[in-house]
C-alpha cells in the first residue's frame, strides 16, 4: 500500500517501513565511518527502539562491537495499519546488526512489568551471559505499578503557578500563547513514578540478584535541564521533578554496585525533536530556534551524534571529559553554551507570526519529526507500494 504520514494532534500515528529501515541504516553509516571505541561487548538497552536508546544500541554494536538485548514497547502492523516506527526500527537494527556479524535480541513489552523483566533476564542469561552496560532510555506516558497494579500517568505541567508562554504548531507554523495549569500533588507523584529512578534501580537490582552484572558494569540514564525559557514547564515542572528523582537514584545504584566496581551515571542530553518533545508547550518553538542557532554555528547534533560523543568522549574515553559538580555527563554542553543561549533568548523575544519562518528552523523540526516515522528520507520512493 502507499503510505503517507497520518498526523493527528501533532502525533504521527503511522510509519513507513522502508523509510525507518533507511534512517536506521543512515545512523549506522554515521557510526561506521568513525573511530571504533574500546567499550562494552554485552549491552542491554531499555527503550531501544527509538531516540536515544536506539542510538545507544547502534553505537554499542557498530562502534564498540557489542551484542545487544533491546527492550521496547512497540506495536506490530495489523491489517491495513502500519506498525509503529520503533517496531520497524527494531527489525531494521536486528537485520543490519546480524549482517555485520553481531547478535541482537528483542523483547517487546512493558519494561515496567515483572514479566518483561524476567523474560529479559532469561534472554540475557542465555545469550549474553552477563551485561557490561545497561542503557536506560524509557520515555513513557504511564506505568503500571508492578506490586499494586496501580496505574500512574505522567503529565507535563508546571508546579505551583500556571505557565503561559509562546508556542508554535510546528505543522502550520502558527504561533500563539498557551497556558498550562499547575499539576496537582498526585500528578507530580505519578510523573515521578513513571519517569523517575525507581524502575531504573529495579532493573539494576534484578540483574544483580540474577548474577548477570559483569565486573566494571556501567549503567546510564538520560536527563535534561534546558534553558530559563522552558524552566517553569520543564525543569521546575513535573517532568523536571522526575528527572531530579532519576538523578538522585544514582547514589543508591552506585552503592549496590560497589562490590563489582560498577557505576551509574546520568547523561544530560541536548533537546531534540522526538514524539514527546513535539507536544510539550513552548518546547517546539524553543527547539526550532535552538536548531537555527546551533546549525548556523556548526554545533547541531542528532541522537546518534550525541550518543557517539557520549561513548567516545565520556563513558569509554581513555581520558574522560569532565563531569559537572554533581557527577553528570553534560552532553548539553553545546546547547547550553553562553553564545548559543543568549542568541536563542534574543530570538525568543523577537519571534512572532510574521517572522517565524525566517527566525526559526521549523522546516528542520518538521523534517526530523517525519524522519522519526520513516518519512521524508532520501532514496525512498514514497509513491511505490510498501509492504507493511
Ligand atoms: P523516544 O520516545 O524516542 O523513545 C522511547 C523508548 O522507550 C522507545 O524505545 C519506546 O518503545 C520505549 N518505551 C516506552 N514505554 C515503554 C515501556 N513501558 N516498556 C518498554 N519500553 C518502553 O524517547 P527519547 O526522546 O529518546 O527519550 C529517552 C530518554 O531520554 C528519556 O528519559 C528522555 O526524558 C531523555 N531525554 C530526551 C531528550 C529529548 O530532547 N528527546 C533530551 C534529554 C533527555
Amino acid at each position: 500500500m502507499i503510505i503517507e504520514p497520518w498526523i493527528r494532534d501533532n502525533v504521527c500515528v503511522n510509519a513507513h517501513p522502508q523509510g525507518c529501515f533507511q534512517q536506521v541504516k543512515d545512523q549506522i553509516a554515521y557510526v561506521a565511518a568513525r573511530e571504533k571505541i574500546d567499550g562494552p561487548k554485552r549491552v542491554l538497552v531499555i527503550g531501544a527502539s527509538n531516540g536515544y536508546g536506539l542510538a545507544s544500541r547502534i553505537v554499542s554494536t557498530f562502534a564498540t562491537g557489542a551484542d545487544t538485548v533491546g527492550v521496547a514497547y512497540e506495536r506490530p502492523a495489523k491489517e491495513k495499519r502500519t506498525a509503529s516506527a520503533g517496531w520497524y526500527n527494531n527489525e531494521a537494527f536486528c537485520a543490519l546488526a546480524r549482517e555485520h556479524g553481531r547478535q541482537a535480541w528483542d523483547i517487546n513489552g512493558d519494561a515496567f512489568s515483572s514479566e518483561v523483566k524476567d523474560e529479559t533476564l532469561e534472554t540475557v542469561r542465555e545469550n549474553l551471559g552477563q551485561v557490561d552496560l545497561m542503557v536506560y532510555s524509557i520515555a513513557s506516558p504511564r506505568r503500571i505499578d508492578p506490586w499494586t497494579g496501580e496505574i500512574y500517568s505522567s503529565v507535563i505541567k508546571p508546579i505551583g503557578d500556571a505557565y503561559t508562554a509562546k508556542t508554535v504548531d510546528f505543522l502550520t507554523g502558527e504561533m500563539r500563547n498557551e497556558t498550562s495549569q499547575p499539576a496537582t500533588p498526585e500528578e507530580i507523584d505519578h510523573t515521578i513514578r513513571v519517569m523517575g529512578g525507581e524502575d531504573w534501580t529495579l532493573w539494576v537490582e534484578e540483574l544483580l540478584a540474577a548474577g548477570l552484572v559483569a565486573e566494571g558494569f556501567r549503567t546510564v540514564a538520560f536527563s535534561y535541564i534546558g534553558p530559563e525559557i522552558t524552566r517553569p514547564i520543564y525543569r521546575d515542572g513535573t517532568i523536571g521533578k522526575a528527572k531530579e528523582d532519576l538523578e538522585l537514584h544514582v547514589e543508591g545504584i552506585n552503592s549496590i554496585l560497589k562490590s563489582l566496581s560498577g557505576r551509574a551515571v546520568i547523561g544530560v542530553q541536548k533537546a531534540l525533536v522526538t514524539r514527546a518533545s513535539a507536544v510539550i508547550p513552548a518546547v517546539p518553538l524553543y527547539i526550532s530556534l535552538l536548531y537555527k542557532v546551533m546549525k548556523a554555528k556548526g554545533l547541531h547534533e542528532n541522537c546518534i551524534q550525541q550518543i557517539y560523543r557520549l561513548y567516545h568522549d565520556f563513558l569509554f574515553a581513555r581520558v574522560p571529559a569532565a563531569t559537572d559538580e554533581m557527577g553528570r555527563l553534560r552532553l548539553d554542553d553545546w546547547e547550553m553554551r553562553e553564545d548559543v543561549q543568549s542568541e536563542v533568548a534574543r530570538l525568543w523575544l523577537e519571534v512572532d507570526n510574521n517572522n517565524i519562518a525566517e527566525l526559526a528552523d521549523l522546516d528542520g523540526f518538521r523534517e526530523e519529526f517525519l524522519r522519526h516515522h520513516g518519512f521524508g528520507i532520501k532514496g525512498i520512493d514514497y509513491s511505490q507500494d510498501a509492504e507493511i
